[in-house]
C-alpha cells in the first residue's frame, strides 16, 4: 500500500513500557498502520535520523482553563510534546458560573495561577454558565486533545455565592452541587478536582471554597463518581492529609476512582520526607487503595516582583500591599510605618510595649525564613494559618475601600473565616 506517511529510521519508545528501539513508522488514513522495518511508498517521507519517535505526551496537570479559549494549542505544553492536556485541576475552573460570579472565580484562577485579571477580562469570553456550555465552547477550536475535569471551588461558589469560603454547604447547596458534577460527568468531563492546598487565596484574601469545604462534602461529592460509575478525582495539596490520617485512600475507597494528589517531593523543610511518603504509598497500593500522588519532573522555584510577591499573601502586613495598585504599593514600600509593621500593630505602639530593639524593616524580616529556604532551590510553603480581622492592618498609605489595581477593582480583605483544617 501508499502510505500517507513514512518517518524513517526512529528510535521508537511506543508508550508500552518497552525498551525503546530502531525502526520506521507507517501512517495511513490518520492512523498507524505498520511499525518496523519498511520501505513501502509514500506520500510523505520524514527521515528522523534516530531521534526520538513517540506518542504525544499527557500533560496531567495544566490550567490552562482559560487560555484555551485564545490559544488552542495551549502553549506551551505542545512545544514539550504534549498532544493532549489536562485542564480544571486544583478545584480551579470557569464553570460552571452566574454571571455575577464570574469576576470571583476568574479572581481565583488569577491569583492562584498568577494569571493577570486583566489578561482573563479581555480573553474570557464568558458564553457559558453550565459546565457542558462551557466544554461546548472551548471545543468550537482545538489545537490540542483537552480533557476537562470539574473544578469544586466553581462548583461551590455556583452553589453558595458569595458565602462559599465562610461556612459548610446546606443540604440543598449540596445536592446543587451534587446535581452540578453529575452534569459535568455525564458531558463529559474526566472527573471532580477538589483541594486541600490551605495556601491558595483569591484576591480578597480567603480561601479559595474548595479548601473550606468539610470532609464530609469531599465524600458527598466523590460519591457521584461512583454512582455514575465513571471519574478520576484530582487534589491539590493533598500529602499532610493523606500522610496524617489517609484522607485520599479513604476517599479512593470509598467511591471506587482512583485519586491523584500533590505531590511527592523533597523540601528543604522536611528533608526525607518523601521516604516516608513513598514506604505509605507502597503500603497503600499493595492495600488495593488506587490513591497516588504525582511528581515534579524538576525543583519548584517561586519566582515573584514586588509587583505581585503572591507568596507573602498569608501575612498580615503584606496582604493589603498586596490588594493595592502599584502607586499605593510604592507607598507603602516607602512608609516606615508600613515597613516597621509585623502584626498589625504600629511600630510606636510596639516600642511603647518594649518589643521593638534595633530593627530591620520587618517586611524583610518577615522573609528571612522564605531566603533561606529559597536558597536551597527548594519550595516553599507560607504559613498555613490566615489572618483575623483584628489582624489586617489598616494601611496608612491608602484608602481602606475601593483601592484601585491596574487590572480590576479590588476591595480589602474580609479575612478568612474558614475553618477547615489540612
Ligand atoms: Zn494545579
Amino acid at each position: 500500500m501508499t502510505y500517507d506517511l513514512l518517518i524513517k529510521d526512529g528510535r521508537i519508545i511506543d508508550g508500552s513500557g518497552r525498551p525503546a528501539f530502531h525502526g520506521d513508522v507507517a501512517v495511513a488514513e490518520g492512523k498507524i498502520v505498520e511499525v518496523g522495518r519498511l520501505d513501502g511508498a509514500a506520500r510523505r517521507v520524514i527521515e528522523a535520523d534516530g531521534r526520538v519517535v513517540a506518542p504525544g505526551f499527557v500533560d496531567n496537570h495544566c490550567h490552562y482553563d482559560a487560555q484555551v479559549l485564545w490559544d488552542p494549542l495551549c502553549t506551551f505544553s505542545c512545544y514539550h510534546g504534549a498532544t493532549t492536556v489536562i485542564i480544571g485541576n486544583c478545584s480551579l475552573a470557569l464553570a460552571p458560573v452566574r454571571a455575577h460570579g464570574r469576576e470571583k472565580l476568574a479572581g481565583m484562577l488569577s491569583y492562584v495561577e498568577a494569571i493577570p485579571m486583566d489578561v482573563l477580562q479581555a480573553g474570557v469570553p464568558w458564553t457559558w454558565e453550565t459546565f457542558p456550555e462551557y466544554m461546548k465552547a472551548i471545543g468550537q477550536r482545538l489545537g490540542v486533545n483537552v480533557g476537562t475535569l470539574v473544578g469544586h471551588s466553581a462548583v461551590r461558589l455556583y452553589a453558595m455565592g458569595e458565602e462559599c469560603s465562610e461556612r459548610p454547604a446546606t443540604d440543598g447547596e449540596l445536592a446543587l452541587m451534587r446535581g452540578v458534577v453529575r452534569e459535568a460527568l455525564e458531558a463529559g468531563a474526566l472527573g471532580l478536582s477538589i483541594t486541600r492546598n490551605m495556601n491558595h487565596f483569591d484576591i480578597a484574601g480567603k480561601r479559595i471554597p474548595a479548601a473550606c469545604a468539610p470532609e464530609s462534602e469531599l465524600f458527598a461529592l466523590a460519591d457521584v463518581l461512583r454512582e455514575v460509575g465513571t471519574g478520576v478525582i484530582q487534589c491539590g495539596g493533598g500529602t499532610n492529609p493523606e500522610l496524617k490520617d489517609r484522607l485520599l485512600s479513604r476517599l479512593a475507597q470509598a467511591c471506587g476512582r482512583q485519586i491523584m494528589y500533590n505531590t511527592l517531593l523533597e523540601q528543604a523543610r522536611q528533608p526525607g520526607r518523601w521516604r516516608t511518603h513513598l514506604a505509605h504509598v507502597e503500603e497503600t497500593v499493595r492495600q488495593g487503595i488506587r490513591a497516588v500522588p504525582l511528581c515534579n519532573p524538576g525543583s519548584i522555584v517561586n519566582r515573584f516582583t514586588m509587583k505581585n510577591c503572591q507568596v507573602f499573601r498569608s501575612m498580615p502586613t503584606w496582604l493589603p500591599i498586596l490588594q493595592a495598585s502599584d502607586e499605593e504599593k510604592m507607598r507603602a514600600y516607602r512608609d516606615p510605618e508600613t515597613r516597621f509593621s509585623r502584626d498589625g500593630t504600629s511600630r510606636r505602639s510596639r516600642r511603647r510595649r518594649g518589643r521593638i530593639r534595633s530593627t530591620p524593616s520587618s517586611i524583610w524580616r518577615s522573609t528571612r525564613s522564605w531566603r533561606r529556604s529559597s536558597a536551597s532551590g527548594k519550595s516553599i510553603r507560607t504559613p498555613t494559618r490566615s489572618p483575623r480581622s483584628s489582624e489586617v492592618p489598616t494601611p496608612s498609605w491608602g484608602s481602606r475601600t475601593g483601592a484601585r489595581t491596574s487590572s480590576s477593582t479590588r476591595t480589602w480583605a474580609t479575612p478568612p473565616a474558614c475553618s477547615a483544617t489540612g
